[in-house]
């Protein structure tokens, strides 16, 4: 049943949209203006609005599994209609690839799709992960975590690099951002190219949300 999802709604409708309903009305008259695009995963964990704070009309979002970006040479797809339609119709600025530990689409990918039917369209997803974690096997790291965190890590890397295939990406002056989310403990870790690593934001207590 998605009664929880209803009266959440009720509940949206007379808190949220009732309070900021000039600032809606305002936002919906005008074309919008987001200042990012947010490319995350689909896990129902990883919610980009919430962890970055923001409001309607600030994240022009995409969101499938393992944060895939497609090649700006296939053919048509969402995140390539997404991010044409971000960069080069509203010019937004700033291009986020957003990762998260403890990734299942990267994690199926790790251990060679054990539970997928060879052919299936998630098989097929999944692959746009492969780069990374083939990379990722010849470091020989053998604790099997620090392996699906390094995947997740190189994943992100490989997905900005596919941002970067496309014509409208490239064609522009755009700042690419690569990010971590870790949703045990709500730590956001942003790429530095100087230090090749991904450096917590504002650390906080890893006990926070344990
Ligand atoms: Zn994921």
């Amino acid at each position: 049943m998605v009664d929880h999802l209803i009266s959440g709604h009720r509940a949206y409708q007379k808190g949220y949209a009732q309070r900021e309903k000039d600032f809606l009305r305002r936002l919906a008259g005008e074309q919008q203006n987001p200042s990012a695009v947010f490319i995350g995963c689909s896990d129902s964990r990883v919610i980009p609005e919430l962890l970055t704070a923001t409001s309607p009309g600030d994240l022009f979002v995409v969101r499938n599994i393992a944060n895939v970006v497609t090649l700006g040479s296939e053919l048509v797809t969402s995140v390539g209609a997404a991010l044409e339609y971000a960069v080069g119709s509203l010019k937004v600025p700033h291009i986020i690839v957003c990762g998260h530990y403890g990734c299942g689409g990267v994690q199926a990918a790790l251990t060679g799709y054990d539970n997928l039917e060879e052919g299936s369209a998630l098989r097929k997803w999944l692959g746009g992960v492969d780069d990374a974690v083939n990379e990722v096997r010849q470091s020989g790291e053998k604790d099997a975590d620090k392996l699906w965190r390094r995947a997740v890590e190189a994943n992100v890397l490989h997905q900005m690099e596919r941002v970067q295939s496309y014509a409208a990406v490239r064609d522009v002056e755009v700042e690419l951002h690569s990010w971590i989310f870790d949703m045990f403990n709500g730590q956001l870790s942003i790429y530095d190219e100087g230090l090749d690593a991904f450096v917590p934001e504002a650390p906080t207590s890893t006990s926070t949300l344990r």
